[in-house]
C-alpha cells in the first residue's frame, strides 16, 4: 500500500550567499515497515548545479538525491527520485521532469519505521542565483500485515439474537488476528473443518446468574492435540444481562479462548505444573518469557495460574491477583480487558502460529490498582467464568 505525504509550503532559496534550507513532513500512525521510498520535488532555481539536495529519514539517515547537476540550467519541475528508475539524475538536463535514479540509494531506507520527521535539505553552495522550493512529496510503500490463514467458523444453533450472533463473529475475527497460521484441514464426522468449527447457542438454564453456560473444545486433532471443534453454550438469561452492561464481547472472546485451548488443553500439552496446589503455574517457554518481560527481567518465569475460584476457574486461567484485568483471568472486569502478549505467547506454546502485534497494551497492575478493582474481596462482583471447567480435564474426543 502506498501512502503520499505532501508539504506545499513554499520556501525561498536566497540568492545572495550560500545557504541551507530544510522542509519537513511529519509521518504518524503508519503501520508496518518501509518497502519503498520515492521523493518528488518542484523547485525553481536559476543555476541548478549550485544545489545539493538530501532526504533525511526519521532515523537520521541521509540519502543524497542530487548534487551539482545541470550546469547553469534552470529548475526541477515534477522531478521524482526513485532508486529503481533506469535513468540516473547524474548527466540529466534541467528541468529534470520525469523519474530519475538519485545519486544516493533510497532503498537503504527499506525495512525502517516510516513514522517520524522526514526532512528535505537543500544546500545552495554558491553566491548569486536563488529560487524557491515550491512543494515536495514523499511516496511511502509500507509492507502490509499478511492476511491471517486461521479462521474460526461459528455455527449458530438457536437461542441467539442477530445482535448476539454478530458479537460471536467479531470475537472470531479477533482471534484470527492473534492466530495467523493455518491448521491442516481435518475431517470430523465426514465434514471438512478448516480450522476450528464452534457450535454456539443460547439455552435456557437457570435465569440470571448461577450457571452461565459452558465452553471448550469437543474434538481434538491427532498429534497436535489442537481443537477441531468446540462448543459455546450460554444461558439466555445471562446473555441478555451481559449484552445490557456492555460486557458481552469480552465474555465471548474469553470463552472462545477456552475453545482454542487456553486453560482447557494445558494439562494435555504438559504446560501446567502444580495443578490443585496453592501455586499452579503455566510453564510454556513463550509465556514464561513474556511474564519475565512484564516483570522487567529476561529470566524465564513460570506464570501464576488461578489457585482459587472453584473447578471452573482454578488451574485454567491466569491468576487474578497477579494479572488483574487481563482478558484470560477467571474474572471479567468492567471496561477494558486487554488480550496481552502473555496470552498470545501461551497460544504459541500450545502450538499455534501467532502474531504478537495483535496484542493489546498491557502492564501488570499495582497493588493499589488491584485493590481498586476489588480483587481479593470475598464478594468480588465481576463476572466469573465458572463455565469453562466442564471440558477441562475431561475426556476429549480425538478425531
Ligand atoms: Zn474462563
Amino acid at each position: 500500500m502506498q501512502q503520499v505525504f505532501v508539504n506545499n509550503a513554499a520556501i525561498a532559496i536566497p540568492s545572495a550567499e550560500p545557504t541551507a534550507i530544510n522542509s519537513s513532513i511529519q509521518v504518524l500512525g503508519v503501520a508496518g515497515s518501509l518497502q519503498r521510498v520515492t521523493v518528488s520535488i518542484d523547485l525553481i532555481h536559476t543555476y541548478t548545479s549550485d544545489l545539493r539536495i538530501f532526504l533525511i529519514a526519521p532515523s537520521g539517515q541521509e540519502v543524497l538525491l542530487v548534487a551539482g547537476e545541470g550546469g547553469s540550467g534552470d529548475n526541477f519541475i515534477s522531478t521524482t527520485f526513485d532508486s529503481d528508475a533506469p535513468t540516473a539524475i547524474a548527466g540529466a538536463a534541467p528541468p529534470f521532469s520525469g523519474t530519475f535514479r538519485p545519486e544516493g540509494d533510497l532503498s537503504l531506507l527499506n525495512g525502517s519505521d516510516p513514522n517520524g520527521q522526514w526532512t528535505l535539505r537543500i544546500l545552495d553552495v554558491a553566491f548569486l542565483d536563488g529560487g524557491q522550493l515550491n512543494r515536495w512529496s514523499l511516496q511511502l510503500t509500507v509492507a502490509e500485515e499478511p492476511a491471517s490463514q486461521f479462521s474460526i467458523d461459528v455455527r449458530f444453533g438457536g437461542g441467539l439474537t442477530a445482535a448476539q450472533r454478530a458479537v460471536f463473529e467479531v470475537a472470531a475475527a479477533r482471534w484470527a488476528e492473534v492466530i495467523v497460521g493455518d491448521l491442516p484441514d481435518t475431517a470430523v464426522d465426514s465434514e471438512i473443518v478448516d480450522d476450528v468449527l464452534i457450535e454456539a447457542s443460547g439455552v435456557a438454564i437457570d435465569g440470571t446468574n448461577g450457571i452461565l453456560g459452558q465452553a471448550g473444545p469437543t474434538r481434538l486433532r491427532n498429534g497436535s492435540l489442537l481443537p477441531a471443534t468446540g462448543v459455546m453454550e450460554f444461558d439466555i438469561g445471562d446473555l441478555a444481562r451481559l449484552e445490557a452492561d456492555g460486557g458481552l464481547l469480552n465474555v465471548i472472546i474469553h470463552e472462545m479462548g477456552h475453545v482454542l485451548g487456553i486453560g482447557t488443553l494445558w494439562r494435555q500439552k504438559n504446560l501446567l505444573t502444580g495443578a490443585g496446589s496453592a501455586n499452579p503455574t503455566f510453564t510454556g517457554i513463550n509465556a514464561m518469557r513474556e511474564f519475565g518481560a512484564l516483570l522487567g527481567t529476561s529470566a524465564m518465569t513460570p506464570v501464576p495460574v488461578a489457585n482459587m475460584g472453584g473447578a471452573g476457574t482454578r488451574d485454567g486461567h491466569w491468576r487474578e491477583t497477579v494479572f488483574g484485568n487481563e482478558l484470560m483471568t477467571g474474572f471479567l472486569n468492567p471496561g477494558n480487558n486487554p488480550l496481552s502478549r502473555l496470552t498470545i505467547a501461551s497460544l504459541e506454546d500450545l502450538g499455534y502460529a501467532v502474531n504478537y502485534s495483535a496484542a493489546a497494551s498491557y502492564a501488570l497492575p499495582t497493588q493499589l490498582e488491584l485493590a481498586i478493582m476489588g480483587v481479593g474481596a470475598g464478594s468480588y462482583g465481576h463476572w466469573h467464568c465458572s463455565m469453562c471447567g466442564c471440558y477441562r480435564g475431561s475426556h476429549h474426543g480425538l478425531i
